[in-house]
């Protein structure tokens, strides 16, 4: 692994920390729906405590509009669901690039760093402005760390001590245990909604691994590809070319993408809708595929039951609706109940699993959507690589005090 500045390398006591921590949490109504990320948080800040600093915490909820203060995107729920967790009081504060007043405690938290202008496009004022608020900026956001931002990159080229948290590391080791020297038969299952979220780690997956399984409306495309009758499934014609491309050049690198030969179908995007089981050849004009079949499952199950190392992002059918959840469902078992070193990541495939409570079983849940995918395709994530710059910086002046 590369290396970094870590936590107990540096001398913490009377210096003030600009945390970055990951508070995208899911929300309803202005209320926390699922606090995992909070609660995953709590070591590092007791730690930075332990080590004597007050700590600056700042992180992004969802996407609002730069520039503009937007209660429905503020982190003041998760700035009382931290004081809970911590017993303290954690002030929320809204104007806070030109300083903070931190006399009368030890945490404050910032409100949304997206509300401020410069933050998504990396301001060089703006990142400045967070390295003067600090003599120590600490990235423990793995989630954010593919976005070269304000928070997540700029900051910790002026920052005096840029620093990885344990979240960050612990990610990081996992993924390259599991990712840089797998075992083989790889597998991985790429499915969800649209390819082109996901079409650049489709294009560098089959030159590394021996299965690819396909689902959702990503599987749909590729159906179309291969020239089956979709009807009004959910496809992107735009990316059908691309598709039958990977479809041909996977063969060359001997990785087998094994398409669905039955799905489960209904007549529109209705949780309701009735739910048919159908052979790929039997789909007529007005059906939508929301689901893999039971053929197709079974075929998965024994792929799965084979794999050394697996790897899964987004589910392979509308799995919010239960009567299209059991491809998915199966899926998230059989992967449970394999030997494999199995490394799951992504939004809507964390949902599935906690969904189907299978956290237990996987080996390791990643909380990167789009970091994990970086990752997956072998791309020097931004956030990662500015922290190894100010790593070489830091062991290089730390050698020189010692002369
Ligand atoms: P993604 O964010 O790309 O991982 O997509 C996840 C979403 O894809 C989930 O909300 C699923 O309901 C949706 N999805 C999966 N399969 C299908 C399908 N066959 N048709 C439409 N939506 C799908």
């Amino acid at each position: 692994m590369s290396i970094l500045v870590k936590i107990a390398d540096l001398d913490l006591s009377n210096k003030v920390v600009l945390l970055r921590e990951d508070y995208n949490v899911p929300m309803k109504d202005g209320v926390i729906s699922d606090d995992t990320r909070i609660v995953a948080t709590l070591p590092t800040i007791k730690q930075i405590l332990e080590g004597g600093a007050k700590i600056i915490i700042v992180s992004h909820l969802g996407r609002p509009k730069e520039g503009e203060y937007d209660k429905s995107f503020s982190l003041a729920p998760v700035a009382k669901a931290l004081g809970n967790y911590l017993g303290a009081e954690i002030p929320i504060i809204k104007n806070w690039t030109n300083g903070i007043e931190m006399s009368n405690c030890n945490i404050v938290l910032c409100e949304n760093v997206r509300f401020e202008k410069g933050e998504v496009t990396n301001d060089d004022d703006l990142s400045r402005k967070m390295a003067q608020l600090c003599q120590v900026y600490i990235n423990d956001a793995f989630a954010t760390s593919h976005r070269a931002q304000s928070s997540t990159h700029g900051v910790a080229k002026y920052a005096a001590v840029s620093a990885a948290g344990p979240l960050l590391i612990n990610e990081l080791k996992a993924l390259t245990r599991g990712l840089r020297k797998p075992d083989k038969p790889i597998v991985a299952v790429i499915g969800g909604a649209k390819v082109s979220t996901k079409l650049t780690v489709l294009e560098k997956l089959y030159e590394k691994i021996d299965k690819l399984i396909l689902g959702g409306g990503i599987a749909n495309t590729f159906l179309k590809a291969a020239g089956y009758e979709i009807g009004k499934s959910l496809y992107e014609k735009d990316l059908v070319e691309a598709s039958t491309k990977i479809l041909r050049e996977a063969t060359k690198y001997n990785c087998d993408i094994p398409l669905p030969v039955d799905v489960v179908t209904g007549e529109n995007f209705h949780e309701e809708t009735v739910a048919t089981i159908k052979s790929i050849d039997e789909i007529g004009k007005n059906d939508m595929i929301m689901d893999v079949g039971p053929k197709t499952i079974e075929n998965l199950n024994k792929i799965i039951n084979e794999a050394q190392t697996i790897v899964w992002n987004g589910p392979l059918g509308v799995f919010e609706f239960d009567q299209f959840a059991n491809g998915t469902k199966r899926l998230a078992n059989a992967i449970a109940a394999s030997n494999a070193y199995s490394i799951a990541g992504g939004g809507d495939t964390i949902a599935a699993i906690s969904k189907f409570k299978v956290e237990k079983n996987i080996s390791y849940i990643s909380t990167g959507g789009g970091a994990f995918l970086e990752f997956l395709e072998g791309k020097k994530l931004p956030a990662i690589a500015i922290l190894e710059e100010a790593a070489r910086a830091w062991i290089a002046m730390e050698k020189g005090r010692e002369l």
